[in-house]
């Protein structure tokens, strides 16, 4: 088995659609097998688990909305029945409607964002620590969580509670994989530009990453597979030495 080939589990919340589809698959196709996290479109989680079972990998779909603390106990339940634990990528994450100010955001909007992208992606990772930490008879593992470049831009006008939750996804992200270095466990994060996903169209602008193409350095969007390219990498072995880091795959912006 070649050090990029495990046969190990991988956790990816958000696993049906986007980025998370992308590296479910890229994930599948080094070895791991697949925990397949939705929040709500099933079909769409079924979908990349049967593309990844067409290969002869293996995969298993999973509900969680990752703002509810029981659905995430029951999504490491699932993965405890599938394998061993080598990775968790913190992926599920939402935006709030598009061009919203900060002087006309409710506290609904924002705790929501908070809820999933912050504190879902905080928990995901406490159940990943507990059985990944060699402190706690683990074999070690890794975690990758998704951020934005929004955490340095800000997204003024946009969504800056998207903006803020990705800037705490950062801050968590070199915090934990301090707490854990010394356990076998390596933490990083993704700072996605502009990608070609159907997030853009949920905050009610599925044009934003096409519009804003130009601001862009090397005057394109990224897909997802891009992204899935560099999560993947950071899961392997190539990425041994890496950890509390935050790498931007994002054309330059
Ligand atoms: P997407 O196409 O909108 O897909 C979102 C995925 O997250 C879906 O699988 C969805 O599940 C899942 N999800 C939504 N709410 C969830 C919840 N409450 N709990 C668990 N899962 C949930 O998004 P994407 O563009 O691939 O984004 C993936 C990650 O990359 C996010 O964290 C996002 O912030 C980040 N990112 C994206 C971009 C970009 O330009 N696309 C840029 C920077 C960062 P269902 O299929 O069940 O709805």
């Amino acid at each position: 088995m070649g050090a990029n080939v495990t046969d190990k589990v991988v956790v990816i919340t958000g696993g049906s659609r986007g980025i998370g589809r992308a590296t479910a698959l890229a994930a599948a196709a080094r070895g791991f097998r697949v925990v397949v996290g939705y929040a709500s479109n099933e079909a769409a989680a079924n979908e990349v688990v049967t593309e990844i079972e067409r290969k002869n990998g293996k995969a298993v779909a999973v509900k969680c909305d990752v703002a509810e603390e029981s659905d995430i106990l029951a999504l490491f339940k699932a993965a405890d029945q599938f394998g061993t634990l080598g990775a968790l990528v913190n992926n599920g994450g939402i935006v709030g409607q598009s061009g919203v100010r900060v002087d006309e955001m409710s506290a609904e909007r924002i705790q929501r964002v908070m809820a999933v992208n912050v504190t879902g992606s905080i928990l995901c990772a406490r159940e990943a620590v507990k059985r990944m930490s060699t402190k706690h008879g683990g074999k070690g593992g890794v975690i990758v969580n998704l951020s934005s470049v929004a955490a340095r831009l800000g997204a003024p006008n946009t969504y800056v509670d998207y903006a803020a939750s990705k800037g705490a996804v950062d801050s968590f992200t070199v915090g934990l994989g301090h707490e854990v270095a010394g356990e076998g466990i390596r933490v990083a994060a993704i700072r996605p530009g502009l990608i070609d996903t159907e997030i853009h169209a949920a905050g009610g602008e599925p044009d934003r990453a096409h519009r804003l193409a130009h601001m862009v350095p090397m005057q394109r969007v990224g897909t997802a597979e891009e992204i899935a390219n560099a999560i993947v990498w950071l899961m392997s072995d190539d990425a041994s030495y890496v950890t509390s880091a935050i790498l931007d795959v994002s054309g330059g912006r």
